[in-house]
């Protein structure tokens, strides 16, 4: 079968492996959609510390079951699933209180695990062990089914920051994510939505598709007083950043209202964590400033319900199709910014 394999930063490999069989407490499924995000960019330029090449990639996952490892009971042949991309082990002191999301002994499909840029692909007793596998609604395509991974991210990361009815929401970068989260704070009741990017022409696809009650080009006017003259000077209820920027996260800090709420959904760059805060605006406005990592497998099964239940509609954010085999160009396209979901198709 064919596989797209990280070697090395700037080395991914599609080559040809056997075909692997479910062993005791597995399940074995063909790959039907397996799309793409920032972070296949990342680690084809970088690679990332939890990834021992050579390893298959690929991390928002949805297929078909073809085969049932012994001892695995309530699946079977044919069953369309969605599985979970971040694992948490179960048992540590953080999964035990119900905080999978910060699990310290975390793994990963794509990084500890073989993923998804696959024909096919195993899913390992430990996914299996924290119900990581969905069943995907009729109504839906495994396209769609796909982004529940993403999204599931993105719900965790508003109710996190508390996002809802009535809140004025600044949306802070318009690719997959910035559009997710457009969508998800709509649904959560946000009275307005606001998107930026520095990026005119990604702003604008992704705005043509989300339709935010503004976009704000940051290349073009200052953001910050832009969003202040939009909320009569009081600022956003609630910022995230879903860009890997820092000035971002600086600027975050000074739209937010009085007691407002800010998201630093996206991670900086880890040669670059370092960003300016101006303490006293926390400190005065009393201003509270959350993180956000990965989701937990029951954000992967909500997330497939906003899906199905059309409360978070995708199907018009997967812009581009692709075969495994044009796994470089699909990684290429998402790093242009010239397409909102890629999904690749093995
Ligand atoms: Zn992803
Ligand atoms: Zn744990």
């Amino acid at each position: 079968m064919l596989v797209a394999r990280f070697y090395a930063p700037g080395d991914i490999r599609l080559e040809q492996a056997p075909e692997p069989t479910a062993g005791p407490g597995q399940l074995k499924i063909a790959v039907v959609n397996c799309s793409t995000c920032g972070t296949d960019v990342k680690i084809s330029r970088h690679g990332h510390h939890h990834i021992r090449p050579p390893r298959v990639i690929g991390h928002e996952i949805a297929g078909r079951i073809v085969e049932v490892g012994e001892g695995v009971s309530g699946w079977a042949e044919g069953d369309r699933v969605q599985v979970i991309a971040a694992i948490p082990c179960g048992t540590c002191v953080e999964c035990a209180d119900g905080r999978f999301t910060v699990c310290s002994n975390q793994e990963s499909m794509g990084y500890h695990y073989d993923g998804g840029f696959a024909e096919y692909m195993i899913i390992p007793e430990s996914v299996l062990a924290v119900d990581g596998v969905n069943r995907v609604p009729e109504n839906i395509d495994l396209a769609e089914a796909s982004v529940a991974e993403p999204l599931a991210c993105v719900l965790n990361g508003q109710e996190i920051a508390g996002v809802g009815e009535g809140d004025t929401v600044v949306v802070m970068g318009a690719g997959p994510i910035g559009c997710l989260h457009v969508r998800l704070a709509r649904a959560k009741g946000a009275a307005k939505v606001y998107l930026v990017d520095i990026n005119r022409g990604r702003l604008d696809m992704s705005a043509n598709i989300v339709q935010p009650d503004a976009t704000i080009c940051g290349e073009e006017v200052d953001a910050v007083e832009t969003v202040l003259e939009l909320t009569g000077g009081r600022g956003a209820d609630v910022v995230i950043t879903a860009a890997a920027s820092g000035r971002a996260q600086e600027d975050a800090l000074r739209m937010v209202s009085r007691s407002g709420r800010i998201s630093f959904f996206g991670g900086l760059p880890k040669d670059a964590p370092i960003i300016q805060l101006d303490s006293n605006l926390v400190h005065y406005r009393e201003i509270s400033i959350f993180g956000a990592n990965g989701s937990s497998p029951e954000h992967n099964r909500r997330a497939l319900e906003l899906i199905a239940s059309g409360a978070v509609p995708v199907a018009d954010l997967i812009t581009e199709r692709m075969a495994l085999s044009d796994v470089h160009k699909a990684i290429e396209t998402v790093a242009s910014g010239t397409a909102i979901k890629v999904t690749i198709q093995p």
